[in-house]
């Protein structure tokens, strides 16, 4: 893996991107942010499941006005996404919001996107540069290719922000074409030296966009490119939250909750693995210590793959091993095979004390 890019960082709220900071994930609200309620307690979830600073539409006047309410309830940092009317980002700024994102190919006016630096850096609050594919202007750069146009859009706007001695800096390219993505990232990372955030838009839904981000975000990441993440699914944002996650764990970057490692099943289980590692798998939602637990269908890799994990079972015809940090600690009934393997699961997770590794 490339070593990390180096960026300078910046802070939203409490939480710092880039720099020597681990790689943050991110999401946006799905509620209407005028319901005060309703967007508070999706924030609350998303703070449960692990997400770290979370961005809230701002489409109007009262939006706006929703947010110091949201504040004082929420402990996530949170973003406001501003498009078309100066204002609300001035408003948003206002309200007291952790950071913005405004995209440039949204709001043009040079004047406006002056008055919203001018205020941001009284506050030396953050915003980013949110280029999106689908928003440039038709009349920016018409012949250049896509990702070049994206990032020339970011530099223009960089370059405009530092001309105004504001330098709290965080660019993203978002398309939803993964080469063009990457490319467009790619293109940026030696030209600026401020945080990236990552990010496919539009993904889809969990099935296809999960395998879209893991591609395009995975690849970028692993190039050392990258400072936060967000991944954006037609779903609940816990949803993209948990993808964020498995993303950067497949890339050793974070570890928060337990990765299970099942084999695939063939003709040569035993026992019904699909099953039991679906079973598995919805125990592990609750578990935030990251664990290893290994479930496997026979005695050809099984005894390997559960002996590498914290906690496994290789499963043989109507009996198992239990294994536990590479020992057999029991065999157990193929009618017993799940409970025995959460009690394991649930007493090491109790055990699990101070093996996080950001
Ligand atoms: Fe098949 Fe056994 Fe491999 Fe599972 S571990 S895929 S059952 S050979």
């Amino acid at each position: 893996m490339t070593q990390r890019r180096t960026s300078i960082p910046i802070r939203i709220g409490r939480v710092t991107v880039g720099g020597n900071a681990p790689v943050v994930v991110q999401s946006m609200t799905k509620t209407d942010t005028r319901d005060i309620l309703a967007t508070i307690n999706q924030i609350q979830e998303l703070e449960e499941c692990g997400c770290e600073i979370v961005r809230v539409a701002v489409p109007d006047k009262e939006a706006v006005e929703a947010i110091p309410a949201i504040k004082r309830e929420a402990s996530l940092p949170l973003i406001a996404d501003i498009h078309f009317d100066y204002r609300l980002a001035l408003a948003a700024l206002q309200a007291g919001i952790d950071g913005l994102r405004i995209n440039p190919g949204n709001i043009r006016d040079r004047e406006q996107t002056a008055k919203i630096v001018a205020a941001a850096r009284e506050k030396e609050i953050p915003i980013r540069i949110g280029v999106n594919a689908g928003s440039l202007p038709v009349n920016f750069e018409p012949d250049a290719p896509l990702a070049e146009r994206m990032v020339n859009m970011a530099l223009e706007q960089t370059r405009f922000m530092e001309n105004l001695n504001f330098n709290l800096i965080k660019v993203s390219l978002k398309a939803f074409d993964v080469p063009t993505t990457v490319q467009a990232y790619q293109m940026i990372a030696d030209k600026i030296p401020y945080p990236l955030h990552l990010g496919i838009t539009e993904a889809g839904l969990p099935r296809a966009g999960a395998i879209r981000s893991a591609i395009g975000l995975g690849i970028l990441l692993y190039q050392g490119i990258g400072d936060t993440i967000r991944v954006s699914l037609s779903a609940h944002p816990c949803e993209e939250v948990f993808v964020a996650y498995e993303i950067l764990k497949t890339l050793g970057l974070r570890q928060r909750g337990a990765t299970l490692v099942s084999c695939p099943s063939c003709g040569r289980a035993e026992v019904d693995i699909v099953a039991l590692a679906e079973a598995v798998d919805k125990h592990l939602q609750k578990i935030t210590n990251p664990i290893k637990v290994a479930v496997m269908g026979c005695v050809v890799n099984g005894p390997g793959e559960a002996t590498d994990a914290d906690v496994g079972i290789a499963c043989g015809k109507g009996k198992g091993a239990i294994f536990r940090k590479g020992k057999v600690v029991s065999t157990v009934k193929e009618e017993n095979f799940l409970e025995a393997l959460k009690t394991e699961i649930d007493s090491l997770s109790l055990d699990w004390r101070g093996l996080a590794r950001w």
